[in-house]
């Protein structure tokens, strides 16, 4: 059997790697090797999704000791290093757009080990995000990179890389595979989530988001439900104190802790609205039929807001008027924007004709 190496270590990546485990454990030619890089570490985040998408416990897991951005690449990359010089895999395959991502791709490229990246060519035009930064890096180093859209295979050719897939989104494929027997009811209630920097790392615009999500909640006499990233909590601390909770159900807002990945795919179906500024939960959101309101200024999943699938709320200030314009309408998502939901099946395809010599045409 070859060796796929799958290199993952943030929350999303977890995801996305439970559609390729299902893929890889039907192929009768592939095994894979997992690392944990420790980026995600705690239950709600990172074990929690482990246990309930029946990923296979790591192989490797990277204790960081850091959280300095330079360091924590360092420890990463070491890490890797070392495993991947125990495991000599054939294939390595990485994910999306964190730090993880470009520690593995650099150290594969280093070590001259085909580096497949799934979710290539998304860009967001806006280096003042990290995530940006490791796309278009890992990109560059691949051997083959999976892009999910015609959009991302069109950003890839106009800087001149031409070594591509278009596979669809493996979050689509999760999305339908673990709602398919799913059976919700619609409320009126909003699902809120947020974490990127520019939204909660100052005071004043996180308040500025909790005020204006209150003030669309009580104007509509409905309810918010926000699972909060840990990132978030803290600024929720220094706004509202230790008890920040019972202060925010005065706005209308039920904060809880971050779900698992069933129960969020259950809050998205049953919603009438997502606020979000999560790459994965805008399309999560399409995936569902459920409309959503982007809280950036940007986003490198344009395909939805040009299908008004969603819409942009760059600032606080908007959310009333564009909330409202979004709230409880009805998405149709059979114009299949993000394939046919099976993106890992013919991933998996692609990677054995490429990377392993065999026939594999009888393999569907
Ligand atoms: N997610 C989850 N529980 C939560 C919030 C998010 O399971 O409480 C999932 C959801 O599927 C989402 C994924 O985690 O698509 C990644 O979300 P996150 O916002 O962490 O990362 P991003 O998509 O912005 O990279």
């Amino acid at each position: 059997m070859a060796q796929i190496f799958t290199i993952i270590g943030a929350r999303p990546q977890f995801i996305k790697a439970a559609a390729m485990t299902r893929a890889i454990a039907d192929s009768p030619f592939w095994s894979q090797t997992i690392l944990h890089t420790g980026q995600h570490y705690d239950t709600l985040l990172s074990d929690i999704f482990f246990k309930e998408l029946s990923i296979p416990k790591p192989n490797f897991s990277i204790q960081l000791n850091t959280s300095k951005r330079s360091e924590r690449m360092v420890e990463m990359r070491k890490g890797i290093q070392e495993a991947l010089e125990t495991s000599i895999p054939d294939v390595v395959l990485v994910y999306g757009d964190t730090d993880s991502t470009l520690a593995g791709a650099q150290v594969a490229h280093e070590l001259k080990i085909p580096l497949i990246h799934i979710e290539a060519g998304l860009r967001s035009f806006d280096l003042e995000m990290p995530e940006e930064i490791n796309r278009i890096e890992t990109d560059k180093l691949s051997t083959l990179l999976v892009a999910p859209t015609t959009t991302a295979i069109a950003n890839l050719e106009s800087e001149g890389l031409f070594n591509s897939l278009l596979s669809g989104d493996i979050m689509h494929d999760n999305a339908i595979h673990f709602t398919k027997d799913m059976n919700c009811i619609k409320t009126s209630s909003v699902l809120v989530t947020m974490h990127r920097p520019s939204n909660v790392d100052t005071i004043e615009r996180l308040s500025s988001w909790i005020d204006s999500i209150s003030d669309f909640c009580l104007d509509h006499k409905i309810s918010a439900i926000f699972p909060v990233h840990p990132r978030t909590e803290k600024g929720l601390i220094e706004i509202f104190g230790k008890d920040f909770k019972s202060t925010l159900i005065h706005k209308s807002i039920t904060a809880i802790k971050p779900v698992g990945y069933i129960e969020l795919l259950t809050l998205i179906k049953s919603s009438s609205l997502v606020i979000t500024d999560s790459g994965g939960m805008q399309k999560e959101a399409y995936s569902c039929g459920t409309p959503s309101v982007v809280i950036r200024h940007n986003t490198e999943w344009v395909e939805l807001i040009d299908s008004g699938h969603s819409i942009l709320c760059p600032e606080p200030s908007d959310l009333m008027e564009i909330a409202t314009s979004k709230h409880s309408q009805m998405i149709d998502n059979s114009d299949n924007l993000y394939g046919d939901g099976h993106a890992s099946v013919h991933i998996l395809k692609e990677i054995s004709e490429r990377f392993y010599a065999y026939d594999c045409s009888t393999y569907e």
